[in-house]
């Protein structure tokens, strides 16, 4: 996707705060941090939304999971503990139309909706 800021930063194209890459999965800091600890954890293929995922996609999006664990053990917040957040769409304020999950830490999270 030519116009997608997040296919950019996989193609180094913009600059970003890597803390994780492999052939499938990237994540690197927010920008605009909410919390102390924000990272976005996104796949390298360009799925627009989680209701844009296919079938072939199950694997990567769950690899996500056990990719945020892996970061959460790195630095240290495993134990302190932290939110992972996916937006969707309008209603769930996704800003950002290549499907990522917020990984926020680093302080007693607030605002807590669920
Ligand atoms: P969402 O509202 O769920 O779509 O989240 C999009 C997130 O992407 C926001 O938290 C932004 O701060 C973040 N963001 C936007 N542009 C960049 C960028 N160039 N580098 C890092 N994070 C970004
Ligand atoms: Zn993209």
């Amino acid at each position: 996707m030519e116009d997608c800021i997040f296919c950019k930063i996989i193609k180094k194209e913009i600059p970003s705060e890597i803390v994780y890459e492999d052939e499938e999965i990237i994540a690197f800091k927010d920008i605009n941090p909410a919390a102390p600890i924000h990272i976005l954890v996104i796949p390298k293929k360009h799925i627009s939304s989680i209701i844009d995922m296919k079938k072939e996609d199950e694997a990567t999006i769950g690899r996500i999971y056990s990719i945020i664990n892996k970061i959460a053990e790195d630095i240290g917040i495993k134990e302190k503990g932290f939110r992972v957040i996916l937006n969707c769409g309008e209603d769930g304020g996704q800003e950002v139309k290549h499907i990522h999950f917020h990984l926020l830490a680093g302080k007693k999270l607030g605002q807590k909706i669920v």
